[in-house]
């Protein structure tokens, strides 16, 4: 399904898949000034293409390799002719896409490969500039896309929301906090997120969503201090695991997140208590 939605010159394009009469898995790619920021994934890339055919788009770029960010990328190249580009670390990756894991290709698809070409330090259209912020974490090839006259933040999913409490495998909780203060100094006045769409007072919403992660890293440790195992302070943090988890086989789980949180904090330099920086 897809459903557009329109602020000043910037259109939200929702994507989402149903299942058994119920709407779910929602993506959400924007179209600024000919520029297509992510295009969905595989399952609704024919419905991207139709929708396109009558706009004007001119180039696309992903925020990162994932299937519900780059799934209309070859599509649309093939029908449209349109420049495809992605962070360096994402252009080998979108050229042979790895097969997914089940749970993912039922949910999303198998992208097909496409030639894309590495991204620089900003994007141009007619009437913007966009620099391109690397924002590591989700993905190391994740990036968002910054106007700095207009204030937009194409976050990709970098915010997602403001209480996330499931990580995926692989995802790096430190290195996502680190990006959220990164583009938080960049004082943005819109964010278009990948999930969120249209957040308008974004500083606010990351300052809280750096919050609740540096209050979940805290009662963490503190459980931790007390001799629980990881399970155990998983579950006292954020209460069991739920559906998401056995559907995904463990790939998405509040263990990941909790884990993660906590390796963030080993890994941050400490300062001892005579000020000086610890051998180690
Ligand atoms: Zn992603």
């Amino acid at each position: 399904m897809l459903e557009t939605e329109v602020r000043g010159p910037i259109t939200r394009v929702h994507v989402w898949r149903t299942m058994w009469g119920r709407s779910f898995y929602t993506a959400s790619a924007y179209l600024v000034d000919g520029l297509l920021v992510d295009t969905g994934p595989p399952a609704t890339a024919r419905e991207v293409v139709a929708w396109a055919r009558g706009q004007e788009v001119h180039q696309v770029v992903n925020s990162h390799h994932h299937e519900d960010h780059s799934g209309g990328d070859g599509p649309l190249q093939r029908a449209l002719g349109v420049p495809v580009a992605a962070h360096h670390a994402a252009v080998p990756i979108l050229a042979a896409f790895p097969r997914l894991p089940l749970y993912r290709r039922l949910v999303w698809g198998q992208p097909r490969n496409v030639v894309a070409e590495p991204l620089g330090a900003a994007v141009e259209t007619a009437r913007y500039r966009f620099e391109v912020i690397p924002t590591p974490g989700h993905t190391p090839d994740h990036v968002c896309f910054f106007e700095p006259r207009e204030g937009w933040l194409f976050g990709g999913d970098l915010f997602v929301h403001e209480r996330v409490r499931y990580l995926r495998a692989g995802e790096d909780a430190g290195a996502i906090l680190a990006s959220l203060r990164g583009v938080l100094a960049l004082r943005p006045r819109l964010l278009l997120c990948a999930h969120a769409g249209f957040v308008s007072e974004p500083c606010a919403a990351i300052e809280r969503k750096i919050a609740y992660w540096e209050g979940l890293a805290e009662a963490a440790r503190r459980w931790q201090a007390e001799g629980l195992s990881l399970r155990e302070t998983t579950e006292r943090v954020l209460g069991p695991e739920d559906v998401t988890a056995r559907a995904s086989r463990g790939q998405f789980s509040k263990l990941n997140l909790i884990r993660s949180l906590l390796e963030a904090n080993e890994n941050r330099p400490r300062i001892d208590t005579n000020g000086h920086e610890p051998q180690a």
